[in-house]
């Protein structure tokens, strides 16, 4: 049974009992999609393709539109990767339409390339690099929580920033952390990595301890932030992110130091 993934901007449609839709276009939609992209077929053998329907398309069946961020806490594990991967996907599809070497339309290759007829050159959906980073000082008992204009809530998170040209991993850090706080950190670790379909980012977490500098808010990046002590910590982001997990691998690391 094919699986659906049905975007309205960043909100997927899910059945009534929050599963993927699946079987045809019109058993979920008033009218089937103006346009369609397969997708990689599921590691357990399921067909899936994405869509994405204008503001207007009613939906049938119960369907309901939830964020693609809040799907992360009612589907299954692997279907909400599939849905970040389609939901990237088209993102890309709407952004290759037309080949960037000689400006002629691009056809699909692939499940995830396309190539151009004329030119011949083969373009694959790509992923932004940025890193992520949890800088704590005092031994560990403070870390670092700022608020990135960017964020929808009232919440703090963690230094963040997109890789540059001709940056490295480490050089996109120490640039970010300098740039949005004036700080200096020292005991640079790689953490974990997430890939984060808002559009196509392939966040990429860091831990690190503060080396030296006052914390000097960049103001056109930032709305607020300072060090926090595990005890009086402000709102955070939600699991869904890598940003949490961070902070919570933070939080753990104190239990394991008092038991
Ligand atoms: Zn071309």
């Amino acid at each position: 049974m094919k699986h659906l993934f049905i975007f309205q901007k960043d909100s997927l449609l899910l059945t009534s009992r929050n599963q993927i839709p699946t079987g045809e276009w019109t058993q979920w939609l008033t009218e089937e999609p103006k346009e369609t992209v397969a997708l990689p077929v599921s590691t357990d053998g399921t067909a899936n393709a994405a869509a994405e329907v204008e503001q207007t398309q009613g939906t049938v069946n119960d369907a309901k539109w939830i964020s693609l961020r809040e799907s992360f806490y009612v589907l299954p594990a692997a279907d909400f990767r599939m849905a970040a991967k389609a939901h990237e996907l088209l993102h890309w599809h709407r952004a290759s339409r037309f080949c960037g070497f000689c400006g002629n339309p691009t056809e699909w290759s692939t499940e995830i390339s396309k190539r151009c007829p004329k030119c011949h050159r083969e373009i694959w959906a790509n992923v932004q690099p940025a890193m992520i980073v949890a800088i704590t000082r005092n031994n560990g008992e403070e870390l670092l929580l700022v608020q990135s204009k960017n964020f929808k809530r009232d919440y703090l998170g963690l230094v963040a920033g997109f890789v540059e040209t001709g940056e490295n991993l480490e050089d996109c850090v120490e640039r970010e952390i300098k740039e949005e706080t004036g700080l200096t950190v020292k005991n640079l670790k790689y953490f974990a990595s997430q890939s984060w379909p808002f559009p196509n980012v392939l966040m990429v977490g860091f831990t690190a301890e503060y080396a030296g500098g006052e914390l000097t808010l960049q103001r056109s990046e930032l709305n607020k932030g300072g060090w926090f002590r595990r005890d009086n910590l402000p709102a955070i982001p939600g699991k869904v992110s890598l940003a949490r997990k961070l902070i919570d691998h933070w939080l753990e690391q104190k239990k394991t130091t008092h038991e």
